[in-house]
């Protein structure tokens, strides 16, 4: 018996699966390029990687491949798709009606469509995966998983733009925040490895989006993404915040309209827009240690923009106790987490330089022992989290199958 964890983008499709009980990995996959003449199908258990291109037109035919490897009898682990018993999505916004995960039914279809206009690439494409298991898992109970949820803890008075109040009523503007999920899992485990659950941790979450949260005891008091992920740290593409007065100039100067900045400041802005290379962490380091000065620039930004809110969220916290590491980045990048933490000797950081070199994998202090603060890298696994969720909400259910 097993629980499926779907991740669909608007040309992709995630899947995972866990054993039910331990939450053992069985298996995963990806279906990319859904809707171009030929998508890319990889996928691995225990006993094999295969990868391979079919025509897979929309979601519903991607989670019909997903479901015909997964009982595949040479291939698969599963006899047939009743061994699947429970069904977890990532939803990218819960809006103001999502503080947790929920069971799925009608009304929070039409609350995820609600939403929409907060998270317009995302919410329709996590809603393809949720009509897709209607359809061919019927019955199956299925659980919403909200990337915002977690940040519903953020005091109103740090969650509030400083527009116009009746403007922030009238619309719902404010602060959601993103990669809760992600965030809390890394709460959860850095609660685990230091043994304390009154932690005051910061946990930093850099990979393509790049975001920061102050986390006091579990709950989330501040987190760097807005209204929408283009908030906060600098990333791959996104910009981050931004002084607005600059959408305005590049609208006059360079003849476009809000759309266009707005595409801009998303896709070609962050590391690759100050270097010119690349959105991709790796290929600007390259271009970096080859003398190219604009890569250098990008690198700088980047760890100046989360030391400085490492400093910010210090203050949110009244202290700092433990600060992680996750995401490509966080958890890859040795140079990144030094120039990083670089200069906060003064909160009582010190790393542990060769164990911040040692790239091991598994979740580890970085720390040294002299350390007031613990240094931790903690692999993303927001997968994990969604099935724990699931688990946890159709446990006693009786329709399970
Ligand atoms: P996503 O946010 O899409 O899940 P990831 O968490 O996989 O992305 O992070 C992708 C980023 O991690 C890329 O910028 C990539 O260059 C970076 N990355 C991956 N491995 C390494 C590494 N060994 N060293 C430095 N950066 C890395």
């Amino acid at each position: 018996m097993s629980i499926m964890v779907l991740n669909s983008g608007s040309s992709s499709l995630k899947f995972k699966i866990f054993e039910e009980g331990t939450l053992d990995e069985e298996a995963a996959g990806v279906i990319e390029q859904i809707g171009f003449p030929s998508a890319t199908i990889r996928y691995r258990t225990q006993y094999l990687t295969t990868e391979y291109k079919n025509s897979i037109p929309d979601h519903e035919t991607g989670l019909m491949e997903a479901l015909s490897l997964l009982t595949d009898e040479n291939s698969g682990l599963l006899k047939d798709i009743s061994g699947i018993t429970a069904v977890g999505h990532r939803v990218l916004h819960g809006g103001d009606r999502f503080t947790k995960s929920v069971l799925i039914n009608n009304d929070v279809i039409e609350a995820i469509e609600e939403c929409i206009p907060f998270g317009p690439l995302h919410n329709p494409a996590n809603l393809l995966g949720i009509r897709a298991c209607l359809d061919l898992l019927p019955g199956v109970p299925q659980a919403a998983v909200f990337d915002t949820a977690f940040h519903a803890t953020v005091p109103v008075y740090a969650n509030t733009f400083a527009i116009p109040y009746e403007y922030s009523k009238k619309y719902r503007i404010h602060k959601f925040g993103f990669h809760g999920t992600s965030h809390r899992y890394v709460a959860l485990k850095a609660a685990e490895m230091t043994g304390r659950n009154d932690l005051k941790l910061i946990s930093c979450h850099l990979g393509n989006g790049c975001s920061m949260a102050a986390v006091k005891g579990g709950v989330s008091m501040d987190t760097t993404m807005g209204l929408t992920p283009l908030d906060g740290l600098m990333m791959g593409t996104r910009s981050g915040s931004i002084d607005p007065s600059v959408l305005q100039l590049l609208c006059d100067r360079e003849a476009l309209n809000i759309d266009g900045v707005i595409r801009m400041l998303n896709n070609q802005s962050g590391l690759l827009g100050v270097s010119g290379v690349s959105g991709d962490f790796r290929h600007v380091m390259e271009a970096s240690e080859t003398g190219n000065m604009r890569a250098r620039l990008a690198l700088e930004m980047f760890s100046y923009r989360i030391r400085t809110t490492i400093g910010t969220y210090s203050a949110v916290l009244g202290g700092v106790d433990a600060i992680a590491f996750t995401g490509g980045i966080g958890e890859n990048s040795c140079v990144c987490r030094s120039e990083v933490l670089s200069g906060l000797e003064y909160l009582g950081i010190e790393l542990d330089k060769e164990a911040n070199e040692k790239n091991i994998g598994g979740q580890r202090f970085i720390n040294s022992g002299d350390s007031k603060v613990s240094v931790m890298v903690i692999p993303a696994n927001e997968e994990l989290m969604i099935a724990m969720d699931t688990d946890e909400l159709t446990r006693d259910l009786t329709t399970k199958r």
